[in-house]
């Protein structure tokens, strides 16, 4: 499918070594003419400086840049800031999202859940930004069921998103079955699969730990085989992920973000292979 669109996911880089590789790993993403890449922000201020100038570093690629934005533990006032901020910089493109606060942080905040940014920052600028919002075709941790979580995020999408971008998963009738109910519910806005290449099992498993996505024993078992033959574990990776993002896009999903961790070769891999 050589018009396939993308997008693609960085985090602020830490260190002067990591800054420099975000340049690189930028430019070689850049070529695959995404539609858009995003940056993450750390709930409870640890990287919003870091968000704003990864965003900033990014966009001098030429490529429409979002940061992502979380409300927990913040004001009105703060949030109102952050966004006049990103609009005289001339950013139109957000994903909004509750975000979590570090453990021992408590709650605090003045909105209670990303449906409530969502209206914020309509109300408050209208349509001055694209908002991106997120979604669990595998539930979110937190959810008391599937039903329910489906019901808050169908009020994100009411409160005014324009799209969505999935947790990652592995399993993609996952995806299918979400995408049907939140169609059912009366749901328009397109929902963009988040796609996590594989490159590293210790990784991948604690991150699917942390953010509650399956890690289906089929491909716990194959990685764990591989024990730290990377070369294996990468081939095996890219096949895993090119047939999901190929039963995605047969199913009708409008687009793939990946989550590149700030590496290019994962996720530019499955995409030559999708654009063939
Ligand atoms: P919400 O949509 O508010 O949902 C959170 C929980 O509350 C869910 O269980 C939901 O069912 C429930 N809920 C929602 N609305 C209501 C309501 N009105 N009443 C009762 N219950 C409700 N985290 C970061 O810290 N930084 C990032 O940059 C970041 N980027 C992300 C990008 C994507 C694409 C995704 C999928 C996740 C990202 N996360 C990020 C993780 C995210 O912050 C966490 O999953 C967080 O716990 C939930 O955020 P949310 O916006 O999905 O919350």
């Amino acid at each position: 499918m050589p018009s396939l669109s993308v997008s693609f996911e960085f985090f602020p880089p830490k260190t002067p070594a990591g800054q420099e590789k975000l340049l690189l790993v930028r430019d070689e993403l850049a070529a695959t003419n995404p539609e858009f890449f995003s940056v993450t922000y750390g709930a409870g201020g640890s990287t919003q400086d870091g968000t704003l100038q990864t965003v900033l570093a990014l966009r001098e690629s030429g490529i429409d840049t979002a940061p992502h934005m979380s409300c927990i533990g913040a004001s009105r006032a703060e949030l109102r800031n952050q966004l006049q901020g990103y609009k005289d910089k001339g950013i139109r493109r957000i994903v909004a999202l509750r975000g979590d606060l570090p453990s021992g942080m408590g709650r605090g905040g003045e909105l209670r859940y990303a449906n409530e940014l969502v209206e914020f920052i309509r109300q408050e600028f209208g349509q001055d930004f694209i908002i991106e919002v997120a979604a669990y075709p595998e539930a979110h941790p937190q959810a008391a069921n599937l039903d329910e979580d489906i019901k808050n995020f169908v009020r994100k999408c009411q409160a005014g998103a324009d799209s969505a971008i999935t947790q990652y998963f592995f399993n993609a009738d996952a995806y299918f079955y979400f995408v049907d109910r939140v169609r059912a519910a009366g749901i328009e806005i397109p929902i963009i699969p988040g796609i996590m290449p594989i490159t590293n099992y210790t990784k991948l498993a604690r991150f699917s730990d942390a953010c509650g996505a399956e890690l289906p024993r089929w491909i716990r078992k194959q990685l764990e085989s591989y024990g730290d033959d990377s070369e294996s574990i990468v081939k095996f990776g890219e096949e895993v992920i090119s047939n999901l993002c190929q039963q995605l896009i047969d199913g009708g999903a409008p687009s793939l973000h990946f989550y590149t961790l700030n590496q290019a070769k994962a996720s530019l891999a499955v995409v030559n292979n999708l654009r063939k």
